[in-house]
């Protein structure tokens, strides 16, 4: 039986997760949940699954509710420290970080280094400093198998050829090229500007259901540009090996090109329980938590190269994807300020690759690859920087 800590239980991927678990019964269980502040689904997802360890981020739910779970339930700290905790905890087996954002840094350095499989859902740490970490699995030996969708159709269309080769063979050498699908978000077949449109119309995501956070990076493409750096990472591929493809019916999650031209693609209809299953079983399969693709009701599926002028996102990441030298956490952490304050009414959709194109300019990359503690340090700056520049724009 594996043991599972969920950092971000309450959050899409957390639900999710859950759903899958109990779902499985012998194979896994929960040993930790973490939230945010919702602390009333916290609540009913401890009674369900009886977890050892509970912590809210935010002191105030924290502080309300403990002592609202009676047994033997401990309370972890509130903020970073209570998530250090958690993935670092010895009879944790398998952390999933379905955090948002930069906040998840830490605690994903705290699992890799306690040795454990991470099945990676925050994707923005893997943006910020995705080369150091990969490092430091290897050398703490643990495992990081990807939960969102595209890098888990890669890792599952290389996984048989690695095996094959002994297992240990660097994915840069089995792959030749990498097809990362996207769905467009809200407003990819939208005619005129887009900088009128509301953070209503933006949360709107025409195939995944998500967090607001993800869903608006779907909106700029951000998400795909940073899946791009996720990938670069994770597989230790050039940038220049990843082709980005509108595919509006998300049915293939991504492709991998071998060195013969044989391409394999993985599919499925769009549910985030596959792959959360998939990285929670692996090496193994599970069983079928998702409906069945029916591939002659879906009837076609069709490709398109993106518009890179019309969403310059994806030139931003792929600028700091190629340069490098600290940039990628300049592009997470000025997104980040930027998508806030869209959100809150501050700046316009339009704003977005602005602010985060400025912020970048501002910043002078670093010759070598940044370490762990100069990242923290960058990203620190570059919010700074970008929050300087909102009032400006
Ligand atoms: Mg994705």
């Amino acid at each position: 039986m594996k043991q599972v800590a969920i950092l971000g239980s309450t959050g899409s991927i957390g639900v999710n997760a859950l759903d899958v678990i109990s779902k499985m019964p012998g194979e896994l269980s929960v040993y930790g949940l973490a939230a945010h502040s919702n602390a009333d689904l916290l609540f009913k997802q401890a009674k369900k699954f009886k977890p050892s360890s509970v912590s809210l981020f935010d002191p105030d739910a924290a502080g309300k509710f403990s002592g609202r779970l009676n047994g033997s339930c401990r309370y972890l700290p509130s903020g970073v420290e209570g998530l250090v905790q958690m993935a670092s905890e010895p009879e944790v087996d398998i952390v999933l970080t379905s955090l948002v954002g930069g906040v998840g840094f830490a605690p994903l350095l705290a699992a890799i280094r306690a040795g454990k499989t991470i099945a990676l859902a925050n994707k923005e740490p893997m943006v910020m400093a995705g080369a150091q970490f990969m490092k430091e699995a290897e050398r703490w030996q643990a495992k990081i198998i990807p939960v969102d969708s595209e890098p888990s159709a890669i890792f599952q269309c290389v996984q048989n050829e690695r095996e094959r080769r002994g297992g240990k063979e660097p994915f840069s050498k089995i792959i030749r090229r990498v097809f990362l699908t996207a769905s467009g978000g809200a407003f990819y077949r939208r005619k005129g500007s887009l900088s009128r449109v509301s953070v209503e119309e933006a949360l709107h995501h025409p195939t995944w259901k998500m967090g607001k956070k993800i869903t608006l990076d779907c909106a700029t493409l951000m998400n795909k540009g940073f899946e791009s750096i996720e990938i670069m990472n994770l597989f230790g591929l050039n940038y220049s090996q990843i082709e980005i493809l509108i595919h509006h019916q998300s049915i293939i999650h991504s492709a991998v090109e071998f060195s013969d031209g044989s391409v394999l693609a993985q599919m499925s209809l769009p549910d985030m329980r596959l792959p959360i299953e998939y990285a929670m079983t692996y090496p193994k399969r599970g069983m079928r938590v998702i409906k069945p693709l029916n591939l002659a009701e879906i009837g076609s599926l069709t490709f398109d190269k993106p518009d890179f002028r019309r969403f310059p996102c994806l030139s931003l990441a792929a600028e700091a994807a190629k340069k490098g030298g600290g940039l990628e956490a300049v592009l997470n952490a000025a997104d980040e300020i930027a998508v806030d304050a869209f959100t809150r009414g501050k700046i316009k959709f339009t704003d977005i690759p602005r602010l985060i194109e400025k912020t970048m300019k501002k910043f002078k990359a670093r010759n070598s690859l940044p370490s762990l503690a100069e990242v923290v340090e960058i990203d620190q700056w570059a919010r700074q920087k970008a929050e300087e520049m909102l009032g400006g724009l």
